[in-house]
């Protein structure tokens, strides 16, 4: 589906009435897989059903159609329906719900930097961060991408062989865009949102460099948990599992190490 496909139509719909908690997202997301159409449905905070559908006008009027009788159990007021651009969309998704954990560890190696992990497909896929996540969305962050980790992994703070580790920030994701998961990985631009404890809202991974360790980009998107000219990682630095940071986490393994030597 190109930009501007004139044998295509785009709406945004919202559908008001008692539609929230009785299956409606998932009967529409059947609905389009029936009707090949392409979008997303969410809940909306004010009680509605938000829809993008995208597909051949005739495809797109039967999601409509769908839409003003409501899936059981639902009993639908009114459906306002916007035509808007195509935007080119790949799936039909779900948006609103966790695809899995994620975790930020600072970690101290033989370089200090900061380990994204995001759960795909039962694993924690990661990208070392050297100066770490930001919520300023003007801020590009290197994250350079390395080994899938365990999900158990997640869990770990404390000393390790080579340095330390703090739980820096952690929560739940949800995978977002136009393109379905992993693919949207394996293709290099993958969007998704954050609920953490810090760090909140939409963030996007860029693929700038492929090769054995990939480079990308992490941009936090602008949206309201954007905080321009905020440098979230030097304003709170401390664990969300002990309170304690990892220069104090450091400190401590240092003194236990002059203690053992005995000086
Ligand atoms: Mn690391």
């Amino acid at each position: 589906m190109s930009e501007g496909s004139s044998s295509h139509r785009a709406i945004r719909a919202r559908v008001a009435g008692t539609v929230q908690g009785v299956g409606f997202r998932e009967a529409t997301r059947r609905q389009a897989g029936r009707f090949g159409v392409l979008g997303w449905v969410c809940n909306a905070e004010d009680g509605t059903v938000a829809v993008h559908a995208e597909g051949t006008p005739a495809a797109v009027g039967s999601l409509i159609a769908f839409l003003r009788e409501g899936p059981p159990g639902a009993a639908v007021l009114e459906v306002t329906v916007d035509d808007i651009p195509i935007e080119g969309h790949e799936q039909f998704a779900i948006r609103g719900v966790s695809a899995g954990a994620f975790v930020v560890q600072e970690h101290a190696a033989t370089t200090r930097h900061f380990d994204l992990r995001l759960e795909v497909d039962g694993v924690m896929r990661s990208w070392a961060v050297p100066k770490g996540p930001s919520l300023d969305p003007s801020v590009k962050r290197l994250a350079v991408q390395v080994p899938e980790h365990d999900i158990d992994h997640n869990a770990f703070e404390g000393q390790t062989d080579h340095g330390c580790v703090v739980i820096w920030d952690r929560g739940s994701y949800e995978q977002g865009g136009r393109v379905p998961w992993p693919e949207a990985l394996d293709r290099g631009h993958a969007v998704f949102a954050l609920h953490g404890e810090k760090l909140r809202g939409g963030f996007a991974l860029q693929r700038t460099r492929p090769g054995p360790k990939p480079q990308w980009l992490l941009l936090k998107r602008r949206d309201e948990e954007a905080r321009p000219g905020s440098d979230i990682v030097a304003t709170q630095p401390a664990s969300v599992l002990s309170g304690r940071t990892l220069d104090e986490l450091l400190g401590e393994e240092s003194r236990q190490r002059s203690s053992r030597s005995g000086s």
